[in-house]
């Protein structure tokens, strides 16, 4: 069978792809693009003219189906996202299990990713970290994960919407605590990037007085819990919330 190439592209400057992703992309018989309409700038920049195939949430199973097919019978398939590394809160997980299920070989080439970026840039504990991918959009369901995630004394790493940063950083003070430390590293490797490191209280308030700062695209990181006894009063009031819902 051929190899599924997972290939991460760019989350802002073009520059930023590997010297072997271009191979890769050159040399397959067909990409798997999120977007095709989105892809086709940076493949023609590239010089790639392998035909793109659209693979998005709403037709993967499909599409995979379909794929692993062409796979099986010996050609070589990259698959891209709209940016950064495929799978990350992008499509391609369900492709790459039925590509292993299938038997066939899945290889990365790795390149970037914005929380990993960001992470690389905070200045926040980097030894042990939680990737929480996007924050529910709904306020009530979004209030809960954050609380949920009060005691965690890992970093903690979130992607979100430009208009909904100024809200959701409300929601992390009422969660974890004025003081608690956080970053917003907003357009990553583009012209206007922005790491801006602070305790949330201070972070909340700079990022409500100014409206560029809820442009663009964001990562927000915020420090693990560092008191164990405050870990400990925080699991408490999470499992107590917890019993209170199923109490009479
Ligand atoms: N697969 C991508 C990756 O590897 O990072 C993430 C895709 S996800 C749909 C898009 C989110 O990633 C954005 O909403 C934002 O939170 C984050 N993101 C992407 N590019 C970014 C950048 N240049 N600067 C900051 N955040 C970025």
């Amino acid at each position: 069978p051929g190899t599924l190439h997972v290939v991460a592209t760019p989350i802002g400057n073009r520059d930023d792809i590997s010297a072997r992703a271009v191979q890769v992309l050159r040399s397959v018989a067909l990409i798997a693009a999120e977007d095709t309409r989105h892809s086709r700038p940076l493949l023609a920049h590239l010089g790639v003219d392998t035909p793109l195939k659209a693979l998005h949430e709403h037709n993967e199973d499909a599409i995979a189906q379909a794929l692993v097919e062409r796979l099986l019978q010996g050609e070589d398939v990259a698959l891209i996202s709209d940016a950064g590394t495929p799978l990350v809160s992008d499509p391609g997980y369900r492709l790459v299990r039925a590509a292993r299920a299938a038997g066939v070989r899945v290889s990365p080439v790795p390149g970037a990713c914005a929380a990993i970026a960001a992470l690389s840039a905070a200045g926040l504990p980097s030894d042990r970290f939680v990737f929480e991918g996007f924050l529910p959009a709904k306020r009530g369901a979004r209030r809960s994960r954050l609380e949920a995630l009060a005691a965690e004394t890992r970093t903690l790493i979130f992607y979100e919407s430009p208009h909904r940063v100024a809200e959701t950083l409300d929601d992390m003070r009422a969660a974890f605590g004025d003081e608690r430390e956080a970053v917003l590293a907003r357009e990553l490797t583009k012209l206007f990037e922005t790491v801006l490191g602070e305790p949330l209280a201070a972070l909340a308030a700079r990022v409500a007085a100014d409206s560029d700062q809820q442009r663009g695209e964001c990562v927000l990181l915020v420090a693990g819990c560092a008191d164990a006894a405050e870990a400990q009063l925080a699991e408490g009031r999470r499992l107590f919330a917890l019993l209170r819902e199923e109490l009479p």
